[in-house]
């Protein structure tokens, strides 16, 4: 990562998307480009509810399927080593990437640990693909841990 350009959709993820769902390229990319225009002009942070809300998502039996295809890129931003588990460590690097050297050590270490502890359901201090969904589809949750698209 690094790259602040790494946030437009990847060929190999628009090629995974595209399989999934039976969209061409371009209609993903509009749709990717909807998404991230969806932000209510506070700090880049989108919902499911979001996504879902989108007309086009709304009237396609597909909707749903597209939206768990997003978050798996999203968690996939998370999961740095590829090992579909986002550990704390983890959470703590795309911290420091959000947020840079505003926030102390401790802070961060404490906001991952809180994230963690909401999102763990069976106690593995990891979030797993499936604990992850769960977490951003909880309301109060969802407004701590939404997807934050870097930019
Ligand atoms: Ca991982
Ligand atoms: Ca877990």
């Amino acid at each position: 990562m690094g790259n602040r350009s790494s946030l437009l959709l990847r060929e190999e993820e628009i090629a995974q998307i595209q399989q999934e769902t039976g969209f061409t390229p371009s209609q993903i990319e509009r749709l990717y480009s909807r998404f991230t225009s969806l932000d209510r002009g506070d700090c880049g942070t989108l919902s499911r509810d979001d996504f879902l809300r989108i007309p086009e998502l709304a009237i396609n039996p597909l909707g749903e399927r597209i939206v768990n295809s997003f978050f798996q890129v999203a968690f996939k931003m998370y999961d740095l080593d590829n090992d579909d588990m986002i550990s704390k460590d983890e959470l703590l690097a795309i911290l420091h990437m959000m947020v840079g050297t505003n926030i102390s050590e401790e802070q961060l270490n404490s906001i991952a640990e809180r994230t963690i502890l909401e999102a763990d359901e069976d106690g593995d201090q990891m979030i797993s693909f499936e604990e992850f969904c769960k977490a951003l589809q909880r309301t109060d949750v969802e407004q701590k841990m939404s997807i934050r698209f870097l930019n």
